[in-house]
């Protein structure tokens, strides 16, 4: 006896047909939708790819698992556990229904399955290795509990499909988008993304929808949130939505689940824009995280292929309450009340934002807060550029001091006094290592928060434009609704970059930048990103510091000037100094 059996012709043929694996993302949907339709806990996606693109995808899982029968049957085409004809979808709790997609992933990849039933002997595993739709090899195996599925290979005998993938940074970004909406659907589920063996996302089990707001967009911008709540007889709203203060350019931020699917619907993210009436201006939207639970029977998911949308019953009087529920919420709220601004908080008080401290003047705790900050941040910068060998093309000398937080002065063997700006000679280290690596290849680091841009028109018009030179340098940056950006990655030479304004401020002045031939609007990157990842003039240095960044300079290939000419270094020799003091 197996739970999973082949659907009739008859209602195969009512079932919404179409294309469901359409990149990387599609089909770490599909796997994550049957690992939470398994009871899972705890799922981690592990995707690798190389400069070509996406080359593996592993979910693990920690649900039901399968029988041995089970694991051969699910590969077969309209094969599921989850219906057996067509009026069971109007009583479905689950995301699956379809019975096609662990087929049409093996119909076009190299796909392993691992699977031990819960509960079964711990070698009652089974492996079934499944390529191009052929079932290639089935053994008993050794295997936690819980299933494991990976898909190499994507594409390999439908190269047509594969000259469709974009490249590998936008397939990740959308892959990422994929796991977020459905870690805002299923809080009660732990999801953990690691790419290349970096932990890239994650989210806390039965943390709730504001854990896993706060895991994936900051804790920073779940505090700010108004939670939603309300209840008809059939329905049941919930979720959190934005102050007005916190508006952006378009709806691409509401996100709405539906019975935990993960759905986009452009009535009911208008229905919660209602909810804020005259609060928004008349073309901004919010951020908003809405939860509906409503009678199954109501809800008519075999719309789409990829169930992204699904059919309302009574929506005529889903839409006003949505938008009552929004009202009211921001209504009892006092929005007056202004939120702290500084450093993420461990402890999340949406409901009771904190009282912000007032400032005392002259407060000696926060000045040295502030300097530590200061020296914190020029470590950081600092660290970025350490690199090893090369030959050093200045002579040796020893930081004597700083003047005015924006020169060192330093000592020559020979009695030399060295005048560097600090700015300047960080600049020019940042610099040659964007180009060195930007050769190599290196290529991006992805930010472990995505940026978000809400530009004016004209500014996305030139982003757009901007987007492949940017590309180019290391930068990823993708397009989710109009006249909104997310930066996902910056370049390599950057590394962790400090914070979103670092991001933002790099970029503007990128659109500001107004070479016309692409050598000199490459060159001109290279610059913009070397100057806004460099120490400021300005910056207090402590002695070792101020030796580390000599000792970089050094190493630099043309050490005596800052990419944009300027002089990093200026010396005065112990003959020119006596003569300054008419000592000769
Ligand atoms: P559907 O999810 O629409 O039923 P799929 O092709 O995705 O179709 O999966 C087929 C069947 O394989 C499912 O109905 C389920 O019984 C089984 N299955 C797939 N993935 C898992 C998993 N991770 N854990 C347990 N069972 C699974
Ligand atoms: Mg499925």
């Amino acid at each position: 006896m197996t739970k999973i059996r082949v659907l009739d012709p008859d209602t195969v043929n009512q079932i919404a047909a179409g294309e469901v694996v359409e990149r990387p993302a599609s089909v770490v949907k599909e796997l994550l939708e049957n690992a939470i339709d398994a009871g899972a806990t705890s799922i981690l996606i592990d995707v690798s790819s190389d400069l070509a693109g996406i080359t593996k995808i592993r979910v693990t899982d920690n649900g039901e698992g399968m029988t041995p029968e089970e694991a051969v049957l699910a590969f077969h085409p309209h094969a599921t556990s989850k219906i057996r004809d067509i009026a069971d979808l109007s009583a479905i709790h689950t995301l699956g229904f379809r019975g096609e997609a662990l087929a049409s992933i093996a119909a076009v990849a190299e796909v392993t399955l691992i699977t031990r039933q819960r509960g079964a002997a711990a070698l009652a595993g089974t492996r079934v290795l499944v390529r191009g739709g052929e079932v290639m090899e089935k053994s008993e195996v050794g295997a936690p509990e819980g299933t494991t599925v990976t898909v190499e290979r994507l594409f390999y005998n439908t190269p047509a499909r594969r000259k469709f993938l974009k490249s590998r940074n936008t397939e990740l970004a959308h892959l990422y988008g994929v796991v977020e909406n459905l870690a805002l659907a299923h809080g009660e589920v732990a999801f953990r993304v690691v790419h290349n063996g970096k932990e890239r996302m994650a989210t806390q089990r039965s943390g709730g929808l504001l854990n896993a707001i706060a895991g994936l967009y900051g804790a920073d911008l779940a505090r700010t949130l108004v939670p939603v709540e309300a209840r008809l007889p059939f329905l049941r709203i919930g979720g959190y939505v934005s102050r007005p203060s916190e508006s952006r350019g378009n709806p691409s931020q509401v996100f709405i689940s539906i019975n935990g699917r993960s759905i986009t619907s452009r009535p009911i993210a208008a229905a919660v824009r209602e909810g804020y009436g005259t609060l928004l201006p008349k073309d901004r939207y919010p951020v908003a995280f809405i939860e509906l639970s409503i009678d199954t029977d109501l809800v008519d998911v075999n719309v789409h292929p990829t169930k992204r949308e699904v059919r309302l019953s009574r929506e005529r009087e889903i839409l006003p309450a949505v938008s009552a529920a929004v009202e009211e919420a921001l209504a009892t709220h006092d929005l007056a009340r202004e939120v702290p601004a500084g450093p993420v908080q461990q402890q999340i008080a949406p409901a009771e934002p904190r009282q912000a401290r007032a400032p005392t003047a002259g407060e000696p705790e926060a000045a040295y807060t502030a300097g530590h900050r200061e020296l914190a941040l020029s470590d950081k910068q600092l660290r970025r550029t350490e690199t090893e060998g090369r030959e050093n093309l200045l002579p040796a000398m020893e930081p004597v001091g700083q003047v005015a937080a924006t020169y060192i002065v330093a000592e020559g063997a020979d009695g030399t006094l060295y005048l560097v700006d600090q700015h300047a000679a960080h600049e020019r280290i940042l610099y040659d290592q964007v180009v060195e690596q930007r050769d190599a290849g290196a290529g991006s680091q992805e930010l472990i928060m995505p940026v978000v841009l809400s530009l004016p028109p004209k500014d996305s018009a030139a982003l757009r434009d901007a987007m492949p030179l940017l590309l180019g340098e290391g930068f990823v940056v993708e397009e989710f609704g109009r006249d909104t950006f997310a930066v996902r990655a910056v370049p390599a030479a950057l590394g962790a970059i400090e914070g979103p304004e670092t991001v933002r401020e790099t970029i503007a002045d990128l659109l500001n930048d107004t070479s016309r031939t692409t050598p000199d609007r490459r060159q001109a990157v290279t610059c913009i990103v070397a100057c806004r990842g460099a120490v400021k003039a300005g910056a207090h240095l402590t002695h070792d510091q101020q030796k580390r960044l000599l000792a970089q300079l050094a190493r630099t290939k043309t050490p005596w000037t800052c990419p944009h000419g300027r002089p990093t270094v200026v010396a005065f020799d112990k003959r020119k100094l006596d003569g300054i003091f008419r000592r000769v």
